[in-house]
């Protein structure tokens, strides 16, 4: 693992790469008890070519940074820390990617915490910067976490109005940790009933924002023009994740695929959504993530009704979700990303 130390007198001290352990801090850490913690989540690829590659780091380094200052935690160069995660990587993914796991990848997250012993309500002194890489199970030779084999796509569950996850002036933008804890009842009571992730609303007029740890995406047809739109959720209110994938959907879409696609990138409600599936018009959904790439969605739940898109075994290859899939993992493990071997 990766650790830099930083402290409100002497700043940031040289980062070291250590085995991997646990970390010793204070139980009156600030980070364990005012939520001063921000992390990443991101892959390294092993190439069909056999060469290491990272998927667009430097989005996901400028996005810690971000995340960072909103709970007052210190700024890192995030060039540095690219040069940082490289260099453990180059230290440590060979043993976990050999040259023969062509398409597999590692897991990694780095995390930015206040690691400062004060129980006073106040700036973070002390904080701790570290990097860890998990190694991800390949699902086509080991057994999937999913007990029951079932219909392909995530099945969604539209939050109640007792849950709300982002609001105006809040953090949903941020990668905090604040952001996921607060929802795990709510997703255990989702996963209860047979959902997979949430999708989370906002606002009494039921707004579509993002599902839970991934981008909402819909392909819809306009009721007027018949054109066929990409439907997701503004950045501008800071309501929701600027995803490293959602970015690159939307730049893939618009440099490859905007005859037959257009992006509509604002505010849009349930009801609007039910509306345009009542009539035929919502062609597919899907999420996307580092986590989870580009997954159909096969359900979303809302007040008592099912919106089952179309069957995903019949429209796969025909479906967007698939075709820009497709693009993105010959963006991610083959090509246009430098390999930073050699
Ligand atoms: N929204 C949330 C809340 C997330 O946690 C994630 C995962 N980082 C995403 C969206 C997708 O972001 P990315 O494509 O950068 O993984």
């Amino acid at each position: 693992m990766l650790m830099c130390r930083w402290t409100v007198a002497a700043g940031w001290e040289a980062p070291r790469i250590e085995p991997f352990g646990n970390l010793s801090i204070s139980p009156a850490a600030s980070c364990l008890n005012y939520a001063t913690q921000c992390f990443e989540g991101m892959k390294v690829y092993r190439g069909f070519d056999g060469k290491l590659r990272l998927f667009r780091p430097d989005h996901n380094a400028k996005r810690l940074i971000s995340s960072a200052e909103r709970v007052a935690l210190p700024a890192f160069d995030d060039k540095e820390l690219v040069k940082l995660i490289k260099a453990l990587i180059r230290v440590d993914a060979p043993r976990w990617l050999p040259k023969e796991a062509a398409g597999r990848f590692l897991y990694i997250r780095p995390a930015l915490v206040g690691t400062g012993e004060q129980t006073g309500v106040q700036l973070p002194e002390e904080a701790m910067l570290y990097v860890i890489m998990i190694p991800w199970p390949d699902f086509s030779t080991e057994t999937s976490p999913r007990k029951t084999p079932r219909t392909p796509g995530l099945r969604l569950c539209a939050s109640q109005g007792d849950t709300i996850r982002a609001w105006p002036g809040g953090f949903g933008y941020a990668k905090v940790g604040a952001n996921y804890g607060t929802t795990f009842k709510a997703h255990g009571v989702a996963h209860s009933k047979g959902f997979d992730q949430i999708l989370w609303l906002f606002g009494p007029d039921c707004q579509v924002t993002e599902a839970g740890a991934s981008n909402f995406f819909a392909v819809v047809r306009d009721a007027t023009t018949s054109k066929i739109e990409l439907l997701t959720a503004p950045l501008t209110e800071n309501l929701i994740l600027d995803g490293v994938t959602r970015r690159s959907v939307l730049e893939l879409v618009r440099s490859r695929l905007s005859e037959q696609l257009s992006i509509a990138e604002r505010n849009f409600t349930m009801q609007e959504l039910v509306q345009a599936w009542n009539e035929g018009r919502v062609l597919e959904a899907f999420v996307s993530g580092t986590a989870f790439f580009i997954m159909p969605v096969s359900l979303i739940h809302f007040r008592g009704l099912d919106l089952a898109m179309p069957d995903i075994h019949e429209t796969e290859g025909k479906r967007y979700a698939s075709i820009i899939k497709g693009w993105l993992r010959i963006f991610s493990i083959l090509r246009l990303q430098a390999s930073f071997e050699g």
